[in-house]
């Protein structure tokens, strides 16, 4: 999609677990955008066994981060791929050097972050199920798969992932916290970075919709 001549660049931001998973998947159906997840093409290479992905297994494990230079080695071969295409990009970056590697491969155009509390997320996370070759996510809450245990489309097994047991699950907000939130503000200074508040991703996403609309 063109926007004034020009393919947009979306990025979404957020903590884990804070929904990102589910809006972007909203956002590609609703605007027929590229999702490129860097946490699912990690898992991806996890599980072909690759040599990244062998490399990667033990970060993604203990819910720490993968270093940036392989990160960003990784993420500027897969934007390459999709350079001609508008595209939505969902955990990368996740730090300051990051960030700053992205904006001179590609800047972005418009940032959305998601704003959810501390108490939802810990909750929620706990009762994640995903189904690992598509990405989709279930809730045993509130979104729950028709068959218990399984993937909705395909009837594939459903796993949680090592990632959301409670141990990593608390890393990973750390790592948040003190390494992540400093690339909020590295996009707020650009001024393209919008908050999008909310307990449940019902709520965040006519928000989202109403930003989005204003761009395409
Ligand atoms: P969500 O809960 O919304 O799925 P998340 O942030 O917990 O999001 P992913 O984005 O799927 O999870 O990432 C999972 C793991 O993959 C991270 O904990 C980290 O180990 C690794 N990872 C993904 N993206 C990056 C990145 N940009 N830099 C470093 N590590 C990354």
């Amino acid at each position: 999609m063109m926007v004034k001549g020009k393919l947009l660049k979306l990025l979404i931001l957020g903590a884990p677990g804070s929904g990102k998973g589910t809006i972007s998947a909203r956002i590609v159906k609703k605007y027929n955008v590229v999702h490129i997840s860097s946490g699912d093409k990690l898992r991806e290479h996890i599980e072909k066994q690759s040599a990244l992905g062998k490399e990667v297994k033990k970060y993604l494990n203990e819910g720490a981060l993968v270093p940036d230079e392989v990160m960003i080695k990784f993420m500027s071969e897969e934007l390459k791929k999709v350079s001609n295409s508008t595209w939505l990009l969902d955990g990368f970056p996740r730090t300051i050097s990051q960030a700053e590697a992205l904006w001179k491969i590609q800047p972005v155009d418009v940032v959305l972050n998601l704003v959810v509390p501390f108490e939802v997320i810990i909750d929620r996370i706990s009762k994640r199920w995903v189904h690992l070759s598509s990405g989709r996510v279930y809730n045993l809450d509130f979104n729950k798969p028709k068959i218990h245990g399984k993937d909705d489309v395909t009837g594939e097994d459903l796993v949680q992932r090592p990632d959301d047991k409670p141990e990593a699950v608390r890393k990973r907000l750390e790592i948040y916290e003190t390494i992540t939130k400093p690339v909020i503000s590295f996009y707020k200074k650009k001024d393209i970075l919008k908050d999008f508040h909310g307990s449940t991703s019902d709520e965040i996403w006519p928000k989202v919709v109403a930003h989005l609309d204003t761009l395409f």
